[in-house]
């Protein structure tokens, strides 16, 4: 049995892979990529030539987090394998049961003292007519494409979305020979009042609004279009993209002109992250709205323990707040869990992870308030015919028409059981935030009133049969004797 099981490979699971065997815990990381680095840092396959990692400005760390990450010979990894699920078992109560499955080895059961939850965020879905067309595609998976397997879009792109990411992946694409259109943000030019309050973030982030910067100018030196105020409100075409509808929108994203079209053979959407919380919903921990921090979050205490015994949660699952906050927290998280576990920790460690996550936090929060998207107005963007549940197939007017018959419905659940919204394969992942929104306008109450979809195992699809092994006995773990308490 491990002492730590960690899922996910990110900033936050690495760093807490390393602070934990740092305290003699055995730990085994489960990421389903390939290699280590999570989102930001994601690497190209070790046979790619030329796969040399550049971090992103601001992230100098990285390349030695990953590098003292992958030669760590304490560590147990297993990449390529998913998370589908936690199970907990009566005759064991301190004993954690992880199944994981792989696409050709199938399932297996890892026995762990504590669990971890690191598995960052994922795209928010946003639905309008349209966005089910290929073609359509969101930030972070065009990044995915062109880091990890260096596969670019062809043909042209328009960008559309409201997150910074976008500025990112524009350039990315430029520098790829992409010829990109426009790129068009939900928000206005920062007013001077709010130039004053992002203040508070530039202390120890020069360099990354450098960078950023230096993007815009390239962009606008290249003649592409940067387009403030202005949302998508329709992709057009027939088996694919090939042409995309843009409007002027005010301050809180309601459209107000006539919208305008650009030939594109893509649209890349950007409007921020959801935190991915899949397994700790599954396993029960209680969760909080707190819609700029990334909507449904993991509640913790002041040591990233959830309300679950045994599991703890640190990076985007706390908040989506970016990689220097998840690789504090995971360290921070590392340390609660030696603690639980018996080892004596120095108070000094504990105080030293915090200052990291206080530093990070002031950066986050402003990014977060600047950037939070205006989720009611994007709900609004679906019309009657728009799907809005891709697994089930289930368009707006369904939903519509099931409120309008049934006053007293409230939550997102009831709408599940009777629409079949998120009872597909994604469980809501894709559907969750447009039903929530198009739920809390119908019944004029906000979002997080309606509360959130629940999670089952399998948390991702697998075969039926993978999931028979879930009867075997949890693996030991090689280094560790079961009985011998960490040092
Ligand atoms: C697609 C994408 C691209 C991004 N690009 C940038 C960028 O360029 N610049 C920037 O500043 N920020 C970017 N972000 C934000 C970024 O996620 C964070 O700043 C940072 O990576 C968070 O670190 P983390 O450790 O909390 O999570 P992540 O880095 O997201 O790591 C989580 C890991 O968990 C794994 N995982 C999740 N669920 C499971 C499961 N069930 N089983 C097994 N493994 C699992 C994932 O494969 C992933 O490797 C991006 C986010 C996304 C979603």
């Amino acid at each position: 049995m491990f002492d730590l099981a960690i899922v996910g490979a990110g900033p936050a699971g690495m760093s807490a892979a390393l602070t934990a065997a740092d305290h003699g815990l055995t730990v085994v990381v489960v990421d389903e990529q390939q290699r280590a680095g999570g989102q930001i840092f994601r690497q190209p396959p070790e046979d790619f030539s030329g796969s040399v990692l550049h971090p992103t400005a601001g992230y100098g760390w990285a390349t030695d987090l990953i590098r003292r990450f992958e030669t760590d010979t304490r560590l147990t990894t297993e990449f390529g394998w998913s998370a589908i699920g936690v199970l907990s078992d009566d005759t064991e109560p301190d004993c954690l049961r992880v199944a994981i499955n792989h696409p050709e080895h199938g399932t297996r059961v890892l026995g762990t003292r504590r669990l971890l939850i690191a598995t960052g965020a994922y795209d928010l879905p946003v639905a309008f007519p349209g966005w089910t067309l290929p073609g359509v595609m969101t930030a972070g998976g065009v990044q995915t494409l062109v880091k990890a397997q260096k596969i670019a879009p062809v043909g042209d792109v328009v960008l559309a979305g409201a997150h910074p990411l976008l500025l990112l992946v524009a350039d990315l694409l430029v520098r790829d020979g992409v010829p990109v259109r426009e790129v068009a943000f939900a928000q206005s030019i920062p007013t001077p009042a709010e130039m004053l309050h992002a203040l508070g973030a530039v202390p120890g982030h020069l360099r990354m609004l450098a960078e950023t910067g230096a993007i815009l100018a390239r962009l606008t030196r290249k003649g592409i279009r940067v387009s403030p105020r202005t949302i998508v409100t329709a992709a057009h075409g027939t088996d694919r993209v090939s042409r995309v509808e843009l409007a002027r929108v005010n301050r809180q994203w309601k459209v107000t002109g006539t919208p305008r079209q650009v030939p594109s053979s893509h649209l890349v959407l950007g409007y921020g992250f959801s935190a991915s919380t899949e397994l700790a919903r599954q396993i029960g921990c209680d969760l909080v709205y707190d819609s700029p921090r990334g909507g449904w979050v993991v509640a913790h205490d002041e040591r990233l323990q959830t309300s679950v015994p045994h599991v703890f949660v640190a990076g985007e699952p706390t908040g989506v707040a970016g990689a220097d906050q998840s690789r504090a927290e995971g360290a921070l998280a590392a340390l609660g869990v030696a603690v639980s576990l018996g080892c004596a920790v120095p108070r000094a460690a504990f105080t030293e992870a915090e200052r990291h996550i206080r530093k990070a936090t002031q950066f986050s929060t402003v990014v977060q308030r600047m950037f939070e998207p205006v989720r009611e107005a994007l709900g609004d963007l679906a019309t009657r015919e728009t799907t809005i549940c891709r697994c089930e197939l289930v368009t707006r007017d369904t939903l519509d028409d099931f409120l309008e018959a049934s006053p007293f419905v409230s939550s997102v659940n009831a709408v599940k059981l009777s629409c079949r919204t998120g009872m597909g394969p994604c469980q809501g992942r894709y559907c969750e935030n447009s039903v929530g929104a198009i739920l809390a306008t119908a019944r004029k109450q906000p979002i997080g009133l309606g509360g959130r979809f629940s999670a089952h195992l399998p948390i991702k699809p697998v075969p039926v049969g993978d999931l028979q092994a879930l009867d075997a006995p949890p693996e030991q773990s090689e280094p560790n004797d079961p009985g011998t308490p960490p040092h």
